[in-house]
């Protein structure tokens, strides 16, 4: 250990509030006094304080409370003496040399700042084939095509890998990194009867994904030749946890406080082109779904997130997952669309800064942003029960009722009926999505029957499946089902890989069909009939819905509503039993 008044120097060479100001949002209260909500623990109202003359902090929720070096050796999860060291070094304090200082950092500590060694000289090597190799030519011909100005470039540090398979390896051996790291690392793969070494990434643009210290935990890679996967991401490792990270946050954190709110967008390419039109407000989540934690993390900068995601149905329902994540971490969410299916990139390359921003700060909220997309759902009594589901749904996740009511009263006048009925509809909502709720939590991958698996194989691997797949979830909602993920991800993917899907039911679910073979032998007719079954298991779903409903009105003599409720469900009724005409009319 380091002697009492060395690391006495080391604290008062800090400002806590700088250092704090680094991982979360800091508003004064007072002349000495900070609070932010708490990057220790979730919450909704900031209980996290610092004082500025005293140095510490101290959460009122979880009890955490500390100076500058605990606050850096928790918040990212190092020893004691590696949070000095850091903060020695940012303060241009020469720590003596101590026979401790190596002793009291574990063999994992020691991995793990190997590993950020790994990373950095990786994206310095994979700049270098860019910027000045003749393999790069190809990557620097598509990004000048794609219109991503050389100083981005430099800002975000892309990169090249070549297409030998086998030169970051080569370069990394030859700094004198061990096997065993560098395969921990994620870059480098073992395989083959040889058991060679080969590089993860070939023939592709990098995307170089920086953690809210600025430091590069990972690599995002997209293809330029047309073959394999648009995008890959490198799997996690002890550096990287794709959950805690933001492309473009650590960048653009500045300009997110000062506007208070965070530009959501897709993709890579998207994030920089608006950074490029000097939009600096803008993050994306590195090729998966939003996840809850990526959502706190947002929290922490910014009370107010904008999606702006893709204006085709996938990009529709992308923003509806997200924004249930959203709502339940506490965020404020709005959402804009882009003409003619855009993407942010298309539409900054095509149209001036200036009707972007009119955009952005007309954005309505979520709910009226959905009302107005599903427009065309809406004049028929079973399209209109659809949205207000989703809608309903999303409003259930919320926790303060005077939020909710708003909501409730912006839906009414969308729709122009009158609050009580559509308050009425939520609470029948919620009493019959108890029921649903629990269905959907009972089911785990053990349980899908055998038909579902060899469904999911037909799905895969038979175009015209897809296709009818993809129409039958135009009309109706995917199930919240592992099936459902499943199905989502592999008419999302090309080749869907499970191993870059989030963590979850529906992930092992395609992992068990991948590694099985079907059963059945005609998949076609199997697929047809279990199509037909999704919808008629949707039908029976919502006339169970409108029968609730049906009740309602009679119990307080609704006699129009009642009426309508009626004819909605009659028509079900007789579209449940066209369809399983047609079923009847397959098996015979
Ligand atoms: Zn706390």
């Amino acid at each position: 250990m380091y002697p009492r008044h060395i690391i006495e120097q080391v604290l008062n060479a800090t400002d806590i509030v700088k250092l704090v100001s680094t991982y979360c949002e800091l508003k004064p209260t007072g002349s000495d006094r900070y609070v932010s909500l708490c990057p220790f623990h979730t919450e909704k109202t900031p209980s996290f304080t610092v004082s500025k003359s005293r140095q510490i902090y101290y959460c009122f929720g979880c009890g955490k409370g500390g100076d500058a070096i605990s606050f850096l050796k928790d918040i990212q999860n190092i020893s004691f003496m590696d949070a000095l060291e850091i903060l020695a070094d940012e303060a241009g304090i020469h720590l003596p040399k101590t026979s401790y200082s190596s002793k009291e950092r574990s063999p994992e500590q020691n991995d793990k700042k190997t590993l950020f060694q790994i990373v950095e000289l990786s994206v310095e090597f994979y700049r270098n084939q860019l910027t000045k190799s003749l393999n790069g030519k190809i990557a620097q011909e598509y990004l000048r095509k794609r219109n991503i100005s050389p100083e981005i470039q430099e800002e975000f540090r892309l990169g090249f890998a070549p297409a030998d398979g086998y030169s970051l390896y080569r370069f990394l051996k030859s700094k004198g990194f061990s096997e065993r790291l560098l395969l921990r690392s994620g870059l480098i793969r073992s395989g083959g009867e040889e058991g060679r070494y080969y590089d993860f990434f070939r023939n592709r643009i990098l995307f170089p994904i920086r953690n809210i210290e600025g430091k590069v935990i990972s690599f995002g890679g997209r293809e330029i030749t047309g073959e394999g996967p648009k995008y890959i991401n490198l799997p996690e490792t002890e550096i990287y946890q794709k959950n805690k990270v933001l492309y473009g946050l650590w960048e653009g954190k500045e300009t997110i406080r000062s506007y208070e709110n965070v530009i959501l967008v897709e993709g890579y390419i998207d994030v920089l082109r608006c950074f490029q039109s000097g939009i600096r407000n803008v993050v994306a989540t590195c090729g998966t779904a939003l996840t809850a934690g990526q959502a706190n993390l947002m929290k922490r900068f910014a009370p107010k997130v904008i999606i702006v995601y893709d204006g085709d149905e996938a990009g529709l329902s992308a923003s509806i997952r997200a924004t249930s994540i959203l709502l339940q971490a506490g965020l404020t969410v709005s959402a804009v669309t882009l003409p003619d299916g855009k993407d942010p990139d298309d539409f900054l390359q095509s149209n001036p800064v200036s009707e972007w921003e009119k955009r952005i700060s007309s954005a309505s909220t979520f709910f009226t942003f959905y009302l107005q997309q599903k427009q065309n759902l809406l004049s028929t009594p079973q399209g209109k029960i659809t949205v207000l589901s989703e809608l309903f749904r999303l409003i259930s996740i919320m926790e303060e009722n005077s939020i909710k009511e708003e909501f409730l009263k912006e839906i009414a006048s969308a729709l122009r009926i009158s609050f009580w009925a559509v308050k009425s509809d939520y609470e029948q909502y919620l009493k019959n999505n108890y029921s649903l709720r629990s269905q959907t939590n009972n089911s785990h991958t053990e349980s899908v029957p055998i038909d579902d698996i060899d469904f999911l194989h037909g799905l895969i691997n038979d175009e015209q499946i897809k296709k009818r797949t993809k129409q039958l979830f135009q009309e109706i909602p995917m199930p919240a089902t592992p099936l459902g993920v499943a199905m989502k991800y592999i008419l999302e993917n090309k080749d869907p890989d499970p191993r870059f899907m989030e963590e979850c039911e529906g992930k092992k679910l395609l992992q068990k069909v991948l590694l099985s073979e079907p059963v059945n032998n005609d998949l076609k007719t199997l697929a047809m009939e279990r199509l037909n079954r999704f919808h008629i298991e949707y039908i029976n779903q919502q006339i169970g819905f409108i029968q609730q409903q049906i009740q309602e009105a009679e119990k307080r003599q609704q006699k129009e509503r009642l009426m309508e409720l009626l004819s909605n469900q009659k028509e079900l009724i007789t579209k449940r039993s066209q369809l399983s005409g047609v079923q009847i009319k397959n098996k015979r």
